[in-house]
C-alpha cells in the first residue's frame, strides 16, 4: 500500500516493541522534480572552522572532488565480490594523494597504510552494493537495473578517501594509520574474512568505521558502547515423508502437519529456552510444499532468519535449535535436514575505543552532535573483525531533515551529502586521537 502523506518512519528503525505497523517504512518513488540536488562546489560542510587548520582546508579543498567521487561510485554500483571498478578507482585515488595501497589477495578491496612510527590504528569503510533497483530519481542513480548503493556505503568508502587525504596533509601522525577498504559487506560469507586472510587486522591496536544512519540528520553521530547491531543466521529446514491421501493420514506422516508444529513451535520455544534479555527472534521468510488440496506431500521447506541482540545466547543457537526440530519433528514421523547458516555476531563496540570516537566527534562536529545510538537488530560484518581487535563503529546521520526518511535497503534511500564532510572530520578525529591513546 502506498502512503500519500508525510510518514514519520523513524519507529521503523526501532527495535523490539516499537515497531508497528504504521511505521512501515514505505517504498516510494520520489520524484525528481522534489529533489534538490546541489552541484557538488555548493555541498556544505557542517564542521567548516571547527578545525584544526590542516582538517578545514582539506575539506574545502577536496569535498568537491569527494562529491563527484561519491556521485560517480554511486551511478556504477558493483555487487559482493565484483567492485572491480570501484576498486580501481579506490586505487587510483589513493595513489594521487601518495598513499601506498594493495589489492586484496580475492580480488578486490583495498589496503593501504599511511604515517610512520610502530604504533598502528585502522578505519573500514565497506564498498559494496546491493541487488535493489534504486528509485530515487536522482540525477545520479544507478546505471543498472537492479543494483543500487542502498546502505550507503558509497558514501563510506568516499569518507575514508577523504579522511586519508586529510590525513595525508596533517603532518607527523604519531604512527600509521591503515585504510582497508572491504568487499563483500551484504554476502554471506562478508568480506572481512578476506580482508583477515590478507593480514589486514594485523598489527592493529583499534579498528574504526562508522555506518550511515538515516534516523539521524547530517552532522550527528550517534555511539554506544556494547553491542550496536544483532546476530543474524539463516535456518533451512527441509521435512519429507512418504506422502498419501489427506483422508488417511494415520497411513502415512502428515508432512504440512509437521511442518506447522516447527513454523509455530520453534519461535514459541526458542523464547523459552534462550535467555529473554538475548531478545531473540525467528521469523520465518519462505514455506514451501503441496498442491492439491486433498494430497499429503512428501517434502517441504521452511526458510527464515534467526537474530539476537547478545553474543552469549548466540553461542548456544545453533545446537538448540537442532535440538528442538528433531523433538518438535520427532511424534509426526517425518524426516528432516536442518542446514544452519552461523552468520555475524553482533558489532561489539569496546568502551574506551568508543569513548575516543565520541571525543572526536565533539571535537569534529560540537558537542551537540552527539547522540546515544539504540542497538540495531539488523547484522553488520565489522562484528568479524571486533572480534579480534578492540575499537568501535558509529551511526552517521544522512537525513536532510526536511524529506520523509526511508530506511537503508530502500529503493529509495537517499543520503544529505553534507554527511561526507562530517564523515571525513570525524574519521580523520578518531584516527588522530586514537593514536594518541
Ligand atoms: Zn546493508
Ligand atoms: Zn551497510
Amino acid at each position: 500500500m502506498a502512503h500519500t502523506g508525510r510518514v514519520d518512519t523513524s519507529r521503523a528503525f526501532a527495535h523490539g516493541e516499537s515497531v508497528r505497523s504504521e511505521s512501515r517504512v514505505p517504498q516510494l518513488t520520489i520524484p525528481a522534480a522534489s529533489l534538490h540536488v546541489p552541484a557538488p562546489e555548493d555541498v556544505g560542510d557542517l564542521g567548516a572552522g571547527c578545525g584544526p587548520d590542516w582538517l578545514d582546508e582539506s575539506v574545502r579543498s577536496d569535498l568537491p572532488d569527494l562529491v563527484r567521487l561519491r556521485r560517480r561510485v554511486h551511478a556504477h554500483p558493483e555487487l559482493g565480490h565484483q567492485e572491480s571498478a570501484t576498486t580501481a578507482l579506490i586505487m587510483r585515488t589513493l595513489e594521487q594523494a601518495g598513499i601506498k595501497a594493495r589489492l586484496i589477495p580475492s580480488g578486490t578491496g583495498v589496503i593501504a597504510e599511511m604515517g610512520a612510527g610502530s604504533k598502528l590504528v585502522g578505519l573500514r569503510a565497506d564498498i559494496d552494493a546491493l541487488p535493489i533497483a534504486e528509485r530515487t530519481g536522482l540525477p545520479f542513480s544507478s546505471t543498472l537495473p537492479d543494483v543500487s548503493h542502498a546502505c550507503g556505503h558509497d558514501v563510506h568508502l568516499t569518507v575514508l578517501l577523504g579522511a586519508a587525504m586529510a590525513l595525508a596533509r596533517a603532518g607527523d601522525l604519531g604512527g600509521r594509520v591503515r585504510l582497508i577498504f572491504q568487499p563483500a559487506e551484504e554476502v554471506f560469507p562478508g568480506g572481512s574474512h578476506d580482508v583477515i586472510a590478507a593480514g589486514g587486522l594485523d598489527g592493529l591496536s583499534r579498528l574504526f568505521a562508522l555506518h550511515c544512519d538515516p534516523r539521524l540528520e547530517a552532522g550527528l553521530v550517534g555511539l554506544k558502547a556494547g553491542a550496536i547491531t544483532s546476530t543474524s543466521d539463516v535456518v533451512d529446514l527441509r521435512v519429507s515423508g512418504p506422502g498419501g491421501h489427506t483422508s488417511r493420514p494415520h497411513l502415512t506422516a502428515d508432512l504440512v502437519y509437521a511442518l506447522g508444529t516447527v513454523i509455530t513451535g520453534l519461535p514459541a520455544l526458542l523464547t523459552r529456552r534462550l535467555d529473554p534479555r538475548a531478545a531473540s527472534v525467528l521469523v520465518w521468510g519462505a514455506v514451501h510444499s503441496g498442491d492439491a488440496a486433498n494430497a499429503i506431500p512428501q517434502s517441504g521447506e521452511l526458510r527464515g532468519t534467526l537474530r539476537m541482540m547478545d553474543r552469549n545466547s548466540w553461542d548456544s543457537a545453533e545446537p538448540l535449535v537442532r535440538e528442538l526440530v528433531a523433538e518438535l519433528l520427532a511424534p509426526t514421523e517425518c524426516d528432516f535436514e536442518l542446514t544452519y547458516y552461523r552468520g555475524v555476531p553482533p558489532v561489539n563496540n569496546e568502551l574506551f575505543s568508543t569513548e575516543l570516537m565520541t571525543s572526536a566527534a565533539q571535537r569534529a562536529l560540537g558537542t551537540d552532535a552527539i547522540r546515544l545510538a539504540e542497538q540495531s537488530t539488523g547484522a553488520e560484518d565489522f562484528a568479524v573483525f571486533l572480534e579480534q581487535v578492540p575499537g568501535s563503529l558509529a551511526r552517521l546521520g544522512v537525513w536532510d531533515g526536511v524529506s520523509q526518511r526511508v530506511d537503508l535497503h530502500s529503493s529509495s534511500f537517499r543520503v544529505d551529502e553534507r554527511a561526507i564532510a562530517a564523515g571525513v572530520r570525524l574519521l580523520a578525529h578518531t584516527a588522530v586521537a586514537a593514536l594518541q591513546h
